[in-house]
């Protein structure tokens, strides 16, 4: 998962010259809403030099013209909506003062368990400054760095902390070569065809395979480009070698093989044979690609030996085999189905666009502005119902926190009010209005309710 880093601060210390100035991005600012409440920019920024990508949020601030008791509301609603869901806070002030507004975030920030927080005192432009900056030390936070963001001083050292810091974390996620291409894995029950698939594709002229490297002993990835799309296919040794292990454990061994698919793999297409209709172990493989969210595909192979049985209703049998899935499979309305033959080589490349569709729904990220003004047409349209009379379920505000796979968090007034079925309501309107067909969602709530000690 990306980690966060949110930029907070009153108006007018210079957060969005910052932001501007560490993204490199100087129109990200202006394309946003000002003035209104949900005026948030986020960012998703790597950092080359210190090997790290991470989402750099501006929290974003109210209208200058706003009354003071406004602006101060709103930026303690701000910094504790920051505190929630971000993983480092980064709190600019003036090298040179500190307001009522100033003692406000603090108030929210000193309250804070772990202080995941650093001081940028900006505006130092000159050394003097930069000394005077260091009296702002001493408010709890793990560093201060005097920056000047119109001048571009003292950001380098920001990032590097930065970096240092959520590496230490573990939140050393790194946008890299390797990242860039789609992961896909065939997996299914034995003598459903998989290896037949993978070789036809592999060994077809709009396929261009690049090389084979063997990552561990016996997991050998193959890298192949189709339609501009870079691949790698995953654990192709397994479906190559099969036949000469099928006689010894082939139960433990294809599913051991498919476990390791399923968690390096951003898209799985799982392999049904047409032929046998679907049985629990297809079931099983399918239901665990979804607790992985994972992207999936499934693929009904053998469709040749489906469509060549007597007496069959050749023009309807599609429509006919999907409604049969959907009586089995109960998420089947995001997924995709292609009907396959390996032996006639009959639409084998759609798996790959299909794949490809999949990989760009996984990566799309909602602006936080966008998801909020959604969701607050959702709650209007269906309020939540709570599991007890006593209950009045409240959600906030939300956001969209990860991608590949896409993570949604709403931070709510408690999460044990909420009827379960809410989730699921709030899933299919996401779909409705976003998409991110054939990969599954991920749907949190965040109590607001466990930071009760934010003084208000
Ligand atoms: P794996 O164990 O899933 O890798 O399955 P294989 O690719 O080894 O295929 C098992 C058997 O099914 C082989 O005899 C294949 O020739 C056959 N087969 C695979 N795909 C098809 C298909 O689409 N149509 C037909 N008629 N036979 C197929």
């Amino acid at each position: 998962m990306l980690a966060k880093v949110t930029i907070i601060g009153r108006p007018n210390v210079g957060k969005s010259s910052l932001f501007n100035m560490m993204t490199g991005h100087k129109i990200a600012i202006v394309a946003d809403e000002a003035g209104t409440t949900r005026d948030i920019s986020e960012f998703e920024y790597t950092d080359d030099k210190n090997d790290l990508t991470y989402i750099l949020a501006d929290s974003g601030w109210l209208d200058f013209s706003s009354e003071d008791d406004e602006v101060a509301v709103d930026i303690t609603e701000r910094t504790q909506r920051a505190i929630v869901e971000s993983d480092l806070l980064i709190w600019v002030l003036e090298y040179d003062r500190f307001t009522d507004l100033d003692e406000s975030i603090y108030k929210v920030l000193r309250s804070q368990k772990n202080k995941n927080f650093i001081i940028l005192a900006n505006k130092a432009d000159n050394e003097n400054q930069v000394m005077e900056a260091y009296s702002l030390a001493g408010k709890g936070e793990m560093e201060l760095f005097p920056v000047s963001s119109s001048h571009n001083a003292g950001i380098g050292d920001v990032k590097r902390f930065i970096a240092k810091f959520l590496v230490s974390k573990g939140l050393n996620y790194k946008k890299g070569l390797d990242d860039d291409t789609l992961k896909i894995a065939f997996i299914g029950r034995p003598n459903v065809g998989k290896s037949s698939i993978v070789n036809t594709i592999v060994g077809s002229d709009r396929v261009m395979v690049k090389d084979m490297a063997g990552t561990t002993r016996d997991a050998i990835d193959t890298k192949f480009t189709y339609a501009e799309t870079e691949f790698t296919l995953i654990d192709t040794a397994g479906i190559r070698r099969l036949s000469k292990v099928w006689t010894r454990n082939v139960e433990n061994w294809s599913i051991m093989r498919s476990e390791r698919a399923l968690k390096r793999a951003d898209v799985i297409a799982v392999i049904v044979d047409g032929f046998e209709w679907i049985v629990q172990q297809d079931l099983s493989l399918i239901g665990r690609v979804a607790d992985e969210k994972k992207g999936l595909i499934i693929v009904v192979n053998k469709w040749d030996m489906v469509l060549n049985k007597p007496g069959v209703d050749k023009a309807h049998m599609m429509e006919r085999y999907t409604a049969y899935l959907q009586e089995k499979i109960e998420f089947l309305p995001w997924v995709s189905v292609i009907f396959t033959s390996a032996t006639e080589k009959k639409r084998l490349t759609n798996i790959l666009d299909e794949a490809i569709t999949i990989a760009w729904e996984r990566q799309k990220r909602v602006k936080t502005s966008v998801f909020n003004e959604f969701l607050e047409q959702a709650i209007y349209k269906h309020p939540p119902t709570g599991n007890k009379k006593s209950h009045s379920p409240k959600i906030y505000y939300g956001s969209q926190v990860d991608t590949n796979p896409p993570k949604f968090v709403l931070t709510v007034n408690n999460p044990n009010h909420f009827h379960f079925s809410y989730k699921r309501y709030l899933e299919n309107k996401i779909r409705d209005n976003f998409g991110f067909a054939g990969t599954p969602l991920t749907i949190e709530y965040n109590g607001r309710w466990k930071y009760k000690w934010v003084s208000k």
